[in-house]
């Protein structure tokens, strides 16, 4: 019963948008990023992201008026991580705010306050546990062009670690995956990049687990022969939990 109100409010929220197929398509048409999809993948990504920008809020901080392009922008790259997982994975926290350019934070207990930041001193982004996703405008711009960083991308993966608590690398598995192959995969993986970096991968990845995660979520959906190529078994465990095959 639940779920057949669900599918009809989503269905009443999708004929009533008002942002038209041919809108999605020309924003989707200037990221490189959705390139991959085939027509019904980009077809379900507009609709997930519609269903996204009805649920979720995007507010401007520091002055920045958000526009449509810009809720558009950020809607099809937050939704492409879960394009077949579902809105769900979304779920608990309501807002993004986005800043005009980098931003600062002068917050040095960092873990114990549950927040997870790229960068040092001056923030591109930041994922806030059950709280809101931030970005920096000038850094969302230039997501979405294939060269394997996506702030978009990464701050909204902090957001599938974080559905099982703190961000620590290690999301809720998807049925028939196996959390402990996982951990190891994951953790000898993460040990060598913290031993030899690999090109196309940013080394921020190194600081933890939680962040490597991340930044090989941004290379999984923009460059992914790279991921393939430095790490094949965490490539694979990637198709699995993102039920996406971008090298397909
Ligand atoms: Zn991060």
């Amino acid at each position: 019963m639940f779920n057949r109100f669900k599918q009809w409010r989503s269905r009443r929220i999708l004929a009533n948008s008002r942002i038209s197929p041919e809108q999605w398509q020309r924003m989707a048409n200037k990221l490189p990023v959705l390139s991959r999809l085939a027509t019904d993948e980009r077809q379900r990504l507009f609709d997930l992201a519609t269903l996204f920008l009805h649920q979720k809020t995007i507010e401007g901080a520091g002055g920045l008026n958000i526009t449509e392009p810009m809720r558009q922008a950020i809607a099809l790259q937050a939704c492409l991580p879960i394009l077949n997982l579902g809105l769900d994975w979304y779920a608990g926290w309501q807002s993004v705010i986005v800043y005009p350019s980098g931003f600062t934070r002068n917050n040095t207990s960092v873990d114990e306050f549950g927040v997870t930041h790229t960068g040092n001193v001056n923030l591109s982004g930041e994922a806030w546990l059950k709280g809101p996703v931030v970005l920096s405008w000038t850094d969302t711009v230039d997501a979405g062009q294939l060269d394997g960083q996506n702030v978009v991308i990464h701050e909204f993966v902090h957001k599938l670690d974080m559905l099982n608590g703190r961000a620590n690398g290690f999301p809720p598995m998807q049925k028939g995956m196996n959390p402990a192959a996982w951990a190891e995969l994951m953790s000898a993986a993460f040990e060598d990049f913290q031993r030899s970096p690999k090109i196309g991968l940013d080394r921020y990845g190194a600081t933890e687990p939680a962040e490597f995660f991340a930044v090989l979520s941004e290379v999984f959906f923009e460059t992914p022969e790279l991921l393939q190529d430095a790490y094949p078994d965490v490539y694979q465990l990637m198709t699995r939990f993102f039920q996406q095959i971008p090298l397909e």
